[in-house]
């Protein structure tokens, strides 16, 4: 069992570190925010005095933060005191550059690091289910193993620092694009006259099939049970999703990839979180895009 620093105690962080501690690890916490901390100490964990109190003499520190900026600050804090040999693990969704910068500085300090967002929001930190997409090198992506078998029931080693950053947006720019085509599907068939229910059975075995059809179906009533089913409350909110759309098209412009598609879909979240629906789960695109007339959706 390790003696564990956990940084950035809101809706993900918590549940993480509550699992790791309920598992036996040794888990010191520290939120900048003082009602994080009381919500997390109400939850039996302990509390560290700074983000550095949390790191210090910590093997493994874990990060969970809101950017990238926040993200390389913290970085920066707790590097200063952790010993050679330790490890970083920054689990919050930041831009690849970022994450390599990160990286780069634990080297300078020999400290292993690893950039390892997540996916299976709040329900999946709480279960102890999330996937975590890992970047770093081998050494430490099994250093930080065990932590990701208590907090997710995946891990995928990625490749090298930013690797895991780089995975996370380019799944979610797909899942953003997906989630916008399955919204269309549904509206035209609504106008074409033809069954929700029948279009479902039809796309979810059909050339047509994806996640966001099959498993988060965006009308309800229709597949699995899902956020449309429960007046698309997040879940995943619109506003995660155009943060992730908007580092996916941060990482396009820096490397001159063509996202015409993604560039799209993140102009679509803009207006869906600007019109106020940003609390609302990211399938509530189909209502979003109901109130819109045709010429008005660009
Ligand atoms: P959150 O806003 O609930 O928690 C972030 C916490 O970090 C806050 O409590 C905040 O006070 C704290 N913080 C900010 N600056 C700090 C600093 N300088 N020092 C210490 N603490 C600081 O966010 P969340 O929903 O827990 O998400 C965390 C990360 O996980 C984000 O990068 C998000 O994109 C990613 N993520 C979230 C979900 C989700 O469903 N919520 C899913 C996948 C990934």
């Amino acid at each position: 069992m390790a003696k564990i620093g956990f940084i950035g105690l809101g809706n993900m962080g918590v549940p993480m570190a509550r699992n790791l501690s309920t598992a036996g690890h040794e888990v010191y916490g520290y939120d900048v925010a003082p009602q994080a901390r009381d919500a997390a100490a109400e939850e039996g964990l302990t509390i560290a005095d700074s983000n550095s109190g949390a790191a210090e003499s910590a093997e493994i520190v874990v990060l969970m933060l809101p950017n990238g900026t926040i993200a390389d600050t913290v970085a920066n804090e707790v590097l200063a005191v952790m010993a050679q040999g330790s490890l970083l693990i920054d689990c919050s969704t930041i831009d690849v550059a970022t994450a390599r910068k990160i990286h780069q500085s634990a080297d300078e300090k020999t400290v292993m690091c690893l950039d390892a967002p997540v996916s299976g929001g709040v329900g999946g930190a709480d279960a102890g289910s999330l996937t975590f997409m890992v970047g770093g090198a081998q050494a430490a992506f099994e250093k930080g193993a065990p932590l990701f078998d208590v907090m997710g029931s995946k891990a995928v080693h990625c490749g090298d620092g930013g690797d895991g950053q780089a995975a996370k947006i380019c799944n979610n720019m797909l899942l953003g694009i997906s989630m916008i085509g399955a919204c269309e599907a549904f509206s035209l068939a609504d106008k074409l006259g033809l069954s929700k229910s029948a279009l479902f059975d039809v796309v979810s075995t059909s050339s047509g099939s994806c996640w966001s059809v099959n498993t988060y179906c965006p009308v309800p009533g229709v597949g699995p049970q899902s956020p449309a089913d429960n007046d698309y409350k997040a879940g995943f909110a619109a506003a995660l999703m155009l943060k992730d759309l908007s580092l996916s098209q941060e990482a396009a412009g820096d490397t001159s990839a063509a996202t015409p598609l993604g560039q799209h879909a993140t102009e679509l979240y803009s207006a869906m979180v600007d019109a106020g629906n940003g609390g609302t789960d990211f399938s509530g695109m189909i209502r979003y895009l109901e109130t819109q007339t045709p010429n008005a959706v660009t």
